[in-house]
């Protein structure tokens, strides 16, 4: 584990830092600590899970692990009845890029930055990432999922397969982004049932290290 501590797992170059441990399923990124815009995860596959849009998109694919994972959540969430949808996984710095741009565009960057990510600041790109909704909320991505019984289910049993809601409710200051009930993050399922048990962010349990 303290390999991968925060503290040792950055290198600064033109006054930005950037993450080294990019292969670790516990790497850290954030607004303080960004991907390079040339890494991509190296064993991307397509999940086998129902996605909330039909035909081939990038953003159906994960880490192989993460992938295998989301599998084994969903085939759980049907067990007990509850359909869940993923709706986006990997994103590429080029298309975190264009998505940043696009709402900085209508909402200007200060408001774009609460709700986006700045390209190398997006979980997304380590291809540990999915955004998960339901048809209860029409597969949006929306606080409103966090009320739904899939939701529920969900913030319940992410755990159980590795995988921890990342942006809690009155966790904004630690993470750096607002709460989002569809976003989970694989980190495996030790450390996905501590953090879950304690209450903490990523951030917080990785201090410790
Ligand atoms: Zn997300």
């Amino acid at each position: 584990m303290r390999e991968n501590a925060p503290s040792r797992t950055i290198k600064k170059k033109d006054g930005v830092v950037y993450v080294t441990n990019t292969d670790s399923p516990l790497v850290l990124v954030n607004k303080k600590r960004e991907l390079e815009s040339t890494y991509v995860p190296k064993d991307l596959v397509k999940a086998n899970v129902g996605f909330s849009f039909s035909g081939d998109n990038p953003k159906q694919q994960l880490r192989q692990v993460a992938a295998t994972a989301l599998e084994k959540l969903f085939a759980g969430a049907k067990q007990d009845g509850i359909e869940l949808k993923a709706v986006s996984g990997y994103r590429s710095y080029a298309s975190q890029r264009s998505i940043f741009n696009n709402y900085a565009k209508k909402n200007g960057e200060e408001e774009a930055n609460t709700f986006s990510a700045h390209p190398g600041q997006s979980e997304h790109q380590t291809g540990l990432a999915m955004d998960v909704s339901s048809a209860s909320v029409k597969y949006d991505l929306d606080k409103s999922f966090g009320e739904t019984k899939e939701g529920k289910w969900l913030k319940e049993h992410a755990a159980d397969y590795g995988f921890i809601i990342r942006y809690e409710l009155g966790k904004e200051d630690e993470t750096g982004y607002m709460y989002e009930p569809w976003h989970i993050r694989y980190v495996g399922v030790f450390i996905a049932q501590e953090i879950k048990k304690k209450g903490e962010t990523f951030e917080a349990y990785m201090a410790q290290f």
